[in-house]
C-alpha cells in the first residue's frame, strides 16, 4: 500500500501548488513609515512653525522695547528743545534697525493738534500680525517736574518676521524629512536583517522539505537567540517536522506489519488450500476406492468402463473384460471366519493388481468376492493368457481352503468377454457376456477360464 505523504518514497503524483507572487514585507513597512513620516513632518513642521513665529514675535517685541529704551531719552530731549534736525536724525536712525518697520512720533503742541513725524522702511506694509509698542515720552526739565512731550509708536517689520520664519521653516522641514528618511531606512535595514531574511529562509526550507529530509531541523542563522516570535516559529516548524516524521515512520511500520500479516495470511491460505486439495483428493480417491482392498470400487469401475467402452468404439481397438469370482467363498468364511475371509480377499486383490499393472488396465472389486478387470487394447486371446497367468498365480499362493470342492486351496473362476462393435452398443452387454462366461466357468467345475 502506498502512502500519499511519502511522496519521495512511493508513488502518487504530488501536485505542487503554484508559488504565489510575493512582495516584500520590508518595502511595505518602509512605505508605511514614509507615509507616516510625511504626515508627521507636516504636523511637526506646522507646530514648530507656529512656535517659531511666536518666538520671533517675542524677540521682535523685545528688540522694539530695547530701541524704545535707547531712543526715549534723546527723543524727549530733542522734542523739548525743539531740535527738529536731531529729531529727524534720531527717527531715521531708529528706523534703520532691522526689526523696525515703521516709527511714528506724535509731538504735543499746546493748543494745537499734535504733529506727527514718521519714518518707515521702504516697502513696509501695515500688518496686524506685527508687534506694536506705544509709549508716552516725558521730559524732566528739572528735578520733580515731569512733562509729557509726545508719544512714540514703534511697529515691527513683518518682512523681517517672514524672512526669519522662512529660514527656520526650511530647517524644520529638512530636519524632519531627513529624520523620517533615516528612520525608514533604519526600520528597513533592521526588518530585513532580523525578520525578512529569516522568513525567506524558512519559506525555502519548507519548500524543499520531503519525507526523506524531515529529519533536517530548521536552524536560523541568528546571533542572538532570544525567545522572540522567530524562535517560536523555528521551534514550531521543527516540532511539526518531528511529528510528521514520527507519523510517517509509524505508518511505514504499520504497512510493513500489514504486509507481513498479508503474506502470513496468504501462506496460511496456501497451506490450507493445499491441505484441502489433498483432503479432497483423498476423499475423491476414497470415494473411488474399495476400502478393504484399495482397488477401484464399483462406482469408479462404472465411470471407467464407459470411458474405455467409448474409446474402444471410437478407435476400433479391442477391449476385453474379465469377471473373477472366488470359488466357495461362503464356505471359506464359514471355515476360517469373516476376518480371515477379508484377509484372503486382500491377498487376491494384490495378485490381481500385480497381474494387471499395465497402463490403462483397471481392476475393480465390484461385489463381495467378485472382481472385474478392464483390459483396453487387449483381445480375447491375450486376455485369456493374462487370466491364466492370474489363475496360476493364485494357485501358487496356495491359500488354504479346507472346505473347497475344487481343491485344498482358494481358487478363482474367470469369465472372459471381448467387445464386439457389431453386436454391442453399450458396455453392460459386454459385462453381461462376461458374467455368462463366468457362470459357465462355475458350472464347468470352477478354477478355470471360460469365454
Ligand atoms: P460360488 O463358488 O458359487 O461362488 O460360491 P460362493 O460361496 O463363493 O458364493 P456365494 O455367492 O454363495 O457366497 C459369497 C460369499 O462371499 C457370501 C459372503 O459371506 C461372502 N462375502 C461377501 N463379501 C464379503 C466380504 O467383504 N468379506 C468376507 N469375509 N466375506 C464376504
Ligand atoms: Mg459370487
Ligand atoms: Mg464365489
Amino acid at each position: 500500500m502506498s502512502n500519499p505523504i511519502e511522496a519521495g518514497l512511493s508513488s502518487p503524483p504530488t501536485l505542487t501548488p503554484p508559488v504565489p507572487r510575493t512582495g516584500s514585507l520590508g518595502r511595505r513597512l518602509v512605505i508605511a513609515t514614509l507615509a507616516f513620516g510625511i504626515v508627521f513632518t507636516l504636523a511637526a513642521a506646522a507646530l514648530r512653525t507656529w512656535q517659531a513665529w511666536q518666538a520671533n514675535l517675542a524677540s521682535m517685541t523685545a528688540e522694539l522695547t530695547l530701541i524704545d529704551q535707547v531712543f526715549q531719552r534723546t527723543l524727549s530731549k530733542a522734542i523739548w528743545e525743539m531740535d527738529r534736525d536731531a529729531l529727524r536724525t534720531q527717527l531715521d536712525s531708529a528706523a534703520q534697525v532691522a526689526s523696525v518697520g515703521r516709527i511714528e512720533l506724535r509731538v504735543q503742541q499746546a493748543g494745537r493738534a499734535p504733529e506727527v513725524l514718521e519714518s518707515h522702511r521702504e516697502g513696509q506694509t501695515v500688518s496686524p500680525m506685527t508687534p506694536v509698542i506705544t509709549r508716552e515720552l516725558t521730559y524732566e526739565p528739572y528735578a520733580g517736574a515731569s512733562e509729557v512731550v509726545g508719544q512714540l509708536t514703534l511697529v515691527g517689520d513683518e518682512r523681517v518676521l517672514r524672512d526669519r520664519l522662512r529660514g527656520e521653516v526650511l530647517d524644520i522641514v529638512l530636519t524632519q524629512l531627513v529624520q523620517s528618511l533615516l528612520l525608514a531606512g533604519l526600520i528597513m535595514w533592521l526588518f530585513n536583517s532580523s525578520v525578512t531574511v529569516h522568513v525567506r529562509y524558512i519559506a525555502r526550507h519548507l519548500s524543499e522539505l520531503t519525507p526523506g529530509t524531515l529529519g533536517h531541523a530548521l536552524r536560523l542563522n541568528r546571533q542572538a537567540r532570544q525567545g522572540d516570535e522567530l524562535t517560536l516559529l523555528e521551534a514550531g516548524v521543527n516540532d511539526l517536522q518531528h511529528k510528521l516524521s514520527t507519523y510517517l515512520e509509524r505508518q511505514k511500520q504499520d504497512e510493513r506489519d500489514l504486509a507481513a500479516h498479508r503474506d502470513r495470511l496468504a501462506e496460511l491460505v496456501d497451506e490450507q488450500t493445499t491441505e484441502l486439495r489433498a483432503a479432497n483428493k483423498r476423499l475423491e480417491e476414497q470415494s473411488r476406492a474399495d476400502p478393504l482392498t484399495g482397488l477401484a470400487n464399483r462406482r469408479h469401475f462404472d465411470e471407467l468402463k464407459d470411458i474405455e467402452f467409448r474409446r474402444a468404439q471410437r478407435l476400433g481397438q479391442p477391449l476385453t473384460v474379465l469377471m473373477c469370482d472366488v470359488d466357495f467363498f461362503k464356505r471359506y468364511n464359514d471355515a476360517y471366519g469373516h476376518a480371515q475371509g477379508d484377509r484372503c480377499l486382500q491377498l487376491l486383490a494384490e495378485a490381481l493388481r500385480d497381474n494387471f499393472a499395465r497402463a490403462g488396465e483397471v481392476v475393480a472389486r465390484i461385489g463381495g468376492e467378485e472382481f472385474a478387470v478392464l483390459l483396453p487394447g487387449i483381445d480375447a486371446a491375450q486376455a485369456r493368457t493374462a487370466a491364466e497367468r492370474l489363475r496360476r498365480r493364485v494357485a501358487a499362493m496356495a491359500i488354504a481352503h479346507r472346505d473347497s470342492a475344487v481343491g485344498a486351496h482358494v481358487t478363482l473362476s474367470i469369465g472372459l468377454a471381448q467387445f464386439d462393435p457389431a453386436t454391442m452398443d453399450h458396455f453392460d452387454l459386454l459385462l453381461h457376456q462376461a458374467d455368462q462366461a463366468l457362470y459357465r466357468a462355475k458350472s464347468q467345475g470352477r478354477d478355470q477360464i471360460a469365454d
